[in-house]
């Protein structure tokens, strides 16, 4: 598969015994299929599959208009619920797209965040 952001090649990561996620060779951007990043996201140390350098994924990350590596559609600049300066890449259909540092930040809920959620208070 080829990286939706710097058209590098992708290569895939084994978490556990049966979820393969793909992890761009340049900018080590993230690839997870639908469903993958939340089940990811609760187990214990899936941080490790995110690799790259945080500061390369911030660059990464103010590319706009990003193509689907599954159906080439155009994808949709999501932010997280939770944590409004996380932004990823998703289609629908196939999955979304961490930039380098994207997932454990997505991961692990900061202290600023917990802060403004106690601040703004809890919506239902
Ligand atoms: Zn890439
Ligand atoms: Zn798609």
């Amino acid at each position: 598969m080829e990286c939706p952001k710097c058209h590098s090649t992708m290569e895939e990561v084994t978490y556990g015994r049966n979820m393969v996620i793909d992890r761009c060779t340049n900018c080590k951007g993230i690839w997870f299929d639908a469903g993958e990043a939340e089940t990811l996201k609760g187990k214990w140390m899936s941080e490790f599959i995110d690799s790259g350098d945080p500061e390369v994924g911030r660059k990464y990350n103010k590319i706009e208009d990003v193509d689907c590596p599954r159906c080439g559609k155009r994808m949709l600049k999501v932010s997280d619920p939770k944590q409004s300066h996380i932004w990823y890449e998703a289609c629908e259909e196939h999955g979304m797209y961490f930039d380098a540092g994207e997932f454990t930040d997505y991961k692990y809920e900061t202290l600023m965040d917990k802060f403004r959620d106690f601040l703004i208070g809890h919506r239902g």
